[in-house]
């Protein structure tokens, strides 16, 4: 096989990330990306894209940490680079604040993010309702930007990006060696995944300037979270939710629940309201599935599921994704070979 085929369903965060890796690390392959959506309209354009992990009960905590660590070594050389600014990257640095002191003080990914420790008493009366608190800096992507820099090396690199909706992994077959499913909360519809769920998220982008420090409520619902050029406020979880409408209701309660952890929101201006639905699972679904029809067979490679914490642990999963993609390259030459003799 000279130039094995690859066919990457999905161009949000995990689809441009493991065609990236897949491309890096078998230079001899063609990879395409075929999406029916790519940005600015993916679930990932929606994302506040800040690299605090969400916990998967299905994924052993070694793993999920192995894929924080990555991902976060990764974003922090680009964040390091004079890419940064067109990558979208930054370091933002603050407080995650609880009304009760958590059960896990030191959560998994603390000596991951840089310079973790607890809030001080002096800086816990910024947040008269909160009586524990954990301070750290992390990194935080600015999706669209960062979608469209992966984008952009993906094209430089030779990788085929084309719009298309695929009904069924199987009518790839013929034109593709192996293909990997990053079709995020499409994989529902796309290969009937019933253990994936959508949880609704809305947030609200505002020009705020003068917000410097990120703040999260350590609950996860209430977030604030500085960027580049907007500050995103949120937000909601609605499991069961396919609503994409934004609800006006959830928008002021999101607004007033921001404005009661940084009263200077009040002079926020240019709302713009988004919504997303997380592609959700007890565990980031990440295998390898062969297909086969009448003899014929299709080596697929799932990459899904990320649910809250897609940004997280992109290129933890997008690498170990891309070994999955050269494991089915290596089954398939060991394959043709052996029919040769
Ligand atoms: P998507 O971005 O949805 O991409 C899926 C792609 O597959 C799309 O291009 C779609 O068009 C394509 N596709 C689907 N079905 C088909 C088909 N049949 N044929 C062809 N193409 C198909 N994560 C963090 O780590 N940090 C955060 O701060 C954060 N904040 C968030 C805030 C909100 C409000 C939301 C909604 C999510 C947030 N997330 C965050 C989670 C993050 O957005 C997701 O985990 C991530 O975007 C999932 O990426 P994905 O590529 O799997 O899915």
């Amino acid at each position: 096989m000279v130039a094995p085929k690859v066919a990457v369903v999905g161009a949000g965060v995990i689809g441009l990330s493991t065609a990236l890796c897949i491309a890096e690390t078998c230079p001899s392959c063609s990879v395409t990306v075929l999406s029916d959506q790519f940005s600015p309209n993916t679930t990932s354009d929606v994302a506040a894209g800040m690299l605090i992990p969400h916990t998967y009960p299905d994924t052993p905590i070694h793993v999920q940490k192995q894929w924080f660590k990555e991902t976060f070594t990764y974003l922090f050389a680009i964040s390091n680079s004079a890419e940064a600014s067109e990558a979208g990257i930054h370091l933002v640095s603050g407080w995650q604040v609880f009304k009760n002191t958590p059960k896990e003080e030191l959560p998994f990914w603390s000596d991951i993010v840089l310079g973790f420790r607890p809030m001080s008493e002096e800086e816990l009366r910024k947040f008269p309702q909160h009586r524990f608190g954990q301070a750290f800096t992390t990194l935080k992507c600015d999706c669209p930007p960062y979608l469209l820099w992966l984008e952009k090396r993906l094209k430089a690199i030779g990788v085929q990006m084309r719009t298309r909706k695929v009904a069924d992994l199987w009518e790839l077959h013929s034109e593709y060696d192996v293909v990997v499913n990053c079709a995020g909360i499409g994989a529902h519809q796309l290969v009937g995944d019933t253990e994936l769920f959508p949880v609704r998220g809305q947030v609200l982008k505002v020009h705020a300037p003068w917000v410097k420090n990120f703040i999260r409520d350590g609950d996860g619902l209430t977030y604030i979270y500085p960027g580049i050029h907007t500050v995103t406020l949120g937000g909601t979880r609605e499991k069961g939710s396919w609503n994409l409408s934004p609800d006006p209701g959830i928008t002021k309660d999101i607004f007033e629940r921001c404005c009661s952890l940084e009263p200077s929101l009040r002079g926020a201006q240019d709302t713009k309201v988004k919504v997303g639905l997380r592609p959700s699972r007890q565990g980031v679904r990440l295998q390898r599935e062969v297909l086969s029809q009448g003899g014929v067979k299709l080596p697929v490679v799932h990459n899904y599921g990320q649910g809250a914490g897609g940004f997280s642990v992109h290129m933890g999963t997008a690498k170990e994704a891309a070994c999955l993609v050269g494991e089915c390259i290596a089954a398939l030459q060991g394959s043709s070979s052996r029919a040769k003799l």
